[in-house]
């Protein structure tokens, strides 16, 4: 049973690394966005398609507009970490596993105890002024106005979140690929692994025991030793 197999495939490394998108949060109520009940899908009546109001352009372009956006759909502050975040954790901590890289940006892994985890498209928690670049937190900006405003500059706060259009840090970026090229177990769970660059980071893999844990199919799935189209949260729970 591939289950069995999982199971072995990680008993025996110590070198295992994950690499997820939002399908790994969608049990913590998070919606992910290419999923039938993802934003993509639900959002039929916006004025603007969500790929427009997450990118760049459009921050700069429709900021009040953006804000709206983002604190009603991409925020999730009481949302807990579920059994995919913990299992991983104690992966972790019990020397298996070398890194989280994820494409979310909710921190629900580093809440669940994970430590070196690879933010590659930031985190909602960090947010900066575009103007002196003092940092503010997540409450800061739910607590202010529709657009929050430095508090010493009165420059816009951006949030440290990578939208459409922009580029992925390279420092982050760099060590996420070195962690995939060392790995002896590439797991890959909760991505259509649609998002470029994210999803080509696949390529950098040179073992043959990745592992893909998606609802759905996806574009890789003929790469993978054991493919599993369940729930991330109850396959890990159900190994770790
Ligand atoms: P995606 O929405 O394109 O794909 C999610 C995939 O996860 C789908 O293929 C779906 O079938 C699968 N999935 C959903 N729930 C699952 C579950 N419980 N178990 C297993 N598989 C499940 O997401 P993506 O590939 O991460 O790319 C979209 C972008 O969305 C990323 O850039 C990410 O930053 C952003 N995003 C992040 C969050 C978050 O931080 N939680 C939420 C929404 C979107």
């Amino acid at each position: 049973m591939s289950i069995e197999k999982l199971k072995s495939i990680i008993k025996e490394s110590n070198n295992i690394v994950f690499l997820g998108g939002a399908g790994v949060s969608t049990e913590s109520n998070i919606p992910d966005f290419r999923s039938s009940t993802g934003l993509y899908r639900t959002n039929n009546n916006l004025e603007y398609p969500p790929e427009t109001m997450l990118s760049h352009n459009f921050f700069i372009s429709h900021t009040e507009d953006f804000y709206d956006f983002y604190k009603d759909k991409m925020i999730y502050k009481d949302a807990k970490p579920n059994d995919a975040h913990i299992a991983l954790a104690q992966l972790e901590k019990a020397g298996k596993l070398k890194a989280v890289i994820t494409q979310n940006i909710d921190g629900l892994h580093q809440m669940a105890g994970s430590k070196n985890v690879f933010e590659l498209h930031g985190s909602i928690y960090r947010n900066y002024c575009t103007k002196c670049h003092k940092f503010f937190d997540l409450n800061y900006v739910l607590e202010s106005d529709v657009v929050p405003r430095c508090d010493e500059c009165n420059g816009i706060i951006k949030p440290d979140v990578v939208l459409y259009d922009e580029g992925l840090d390279m420092n982050v970026l760099k060590r996420s690929i070195e962690y995939i090229q060392n790995a002896d177990v590439l797991i890959i769970g909760g991505s259509s692994l649609t998002v470029y660059p994210a999803a080509g980071l696949v390529e950098y893999y040179n073992g043959n025991k990745l592992i893909l844990i998606n609802k759905t199919q996806t574009q890789y799935d003929y790469r993978a030793a054991l493919t599993f189209n369940k729930s991330i949260g109850k396959i890990l729970k159900q190994v770790v």
